[in-house]
């Protein structure tokens, strides 16, 4: 039986990690597909606090992952959660290969995932082409036009890093304004190699006979016309999905997913939820690191009621 187990191994889980093993609560972190989460697929992170030049998006993990591993924190690599029991304690948690978890405290801090436009050949194409991180696949794409589809922050930070290889980035937004914050849009806006189509939605990539991709199909939404788009790979960047299936018809979800938490407690006693998982509105990682701080701080005034 364990103490806590924490889910998920971005910003907020290892944060949690960090107070909970100085506790002495021997956090065990179960680590997913995805290990060190969404900042694992950015380049320069500039906005967290305590480093002047900026720092890579995997470098930072890197650093929390040593510093939760010197306070003794315990990992399970590779696994995923896909079922649950929260209905009494002990908590259960049945993991893919069927394993069964019992715990104490739970904090779930399994993020959100990268969306998708839905489309079939889309779909077939998802790593032959299709891609939804810039930093993981934009050096494949050298010399060559890309287009990438989203109006956020996402997508122009997506855009301006594929500058550096592609010979054009097309960025194809639904409407005729971004929603991206000011800095990132200008910066997209003045970037010589990057053109917007505006206006647009992507209705089919092809070409899954090649299995590569050469070009895009797009609508025009305001004139209705429809045309072509050649290009070597798209970046979707449309926002994300929270990983939350597990937890289905166990822990209040809002319409989108996301867990309901007052705080971080979640309305099962001893389960908490930290980061992405909870949070659609600022979706930072300092944000996520600090409700990570809080889910555990709660887990751990918890357990101490519990008199563990
Ligand atoms: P987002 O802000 O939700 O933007 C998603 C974009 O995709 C929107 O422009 C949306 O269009 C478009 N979109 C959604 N579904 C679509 C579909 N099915 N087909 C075509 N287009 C679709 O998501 P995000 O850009 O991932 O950003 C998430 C959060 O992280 C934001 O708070 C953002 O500020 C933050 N962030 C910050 C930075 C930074 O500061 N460096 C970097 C990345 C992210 P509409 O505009 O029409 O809705």
């Amino acid at each position: 039986m364990e103490k806590v187990i924490i889910l998920g191994t971005g910003a907020a889980g290892f944060t949690a990690a960090l107070y909970t093993a100085r506790a002495n609560l021997e956090p065990l972190l179960i680590e997913g597909m995805e290990p060190g989460g969404q900042l694992t697929t950015t380049t320069d992170v500039e906005n967290f606090p305590g480093f002047p030049e900026g720092i890579m998006g995997p470098d930072l993990m890197d650093r929390m992952r040593k510093q939760v591993e010197r306070f003794g924190a315990r990992f399970r690599s590779a696994s995923l959660v896909t079922g649950c029991d929260l209905s009494g304690q002990p908590l259960k948690l049945t993991l893919d290969g069927g394993e069964v978890l019992e715990t104490r405290a739970l904090i779930i801090a399994t993020g959100a995932s990268a969306k998708y436009i839905g489309l079939d050949n889309e779909k077939k194409l998802i790593g032959r082409g299709v891609t939804s991180c810039a930093t993981c696949d934009g050096a494949f794409y050298r010399d060559v036009p890309v287009a990438v589809v989203g109006g956020g922050d996402t997508a122009m930070e997506e855009a301006l890093f594929l500058t550096r290889f592609a010979s054009e980035v097309v960025v194809i937004h639904r409407r005729d304004e971004l929603r991206a914050s000011k800095i990132m849009a200008d910066r997209a806006q003045e970037h010589p190699k990057i053109r917007f189509i505006w206006d647009t939605v992507v209705t089919d990539v092809m070409d899954p006979g090649q299995n590569k991709v050469t070009g895009l199909q797009l609508h025009n939404r305001k004139t209705g016309e429809d045309s072509e788009l050649a290009v070597d790979a798209l970046f979707v960047a449309i926002g994300h999905q929270p990983n939350t299936d597990a937890f289905k018809g166990q822990l209040d979800m809002d319409a989108n997913g996301y867990l309901v938490t007052d705080s971080t407690r979640t309305k099962v006693p001893g389960v908490f939820a930290a980061g992405d998982v909870q949070d659609h509105v600022y979706r930072q990682a300092i944000t996520a690191a600090g409700s990570g701080c809080m889910a555990a701080i709660e887990a751990e005034r918890y357990l101490e009621a519990q008199g563990a």
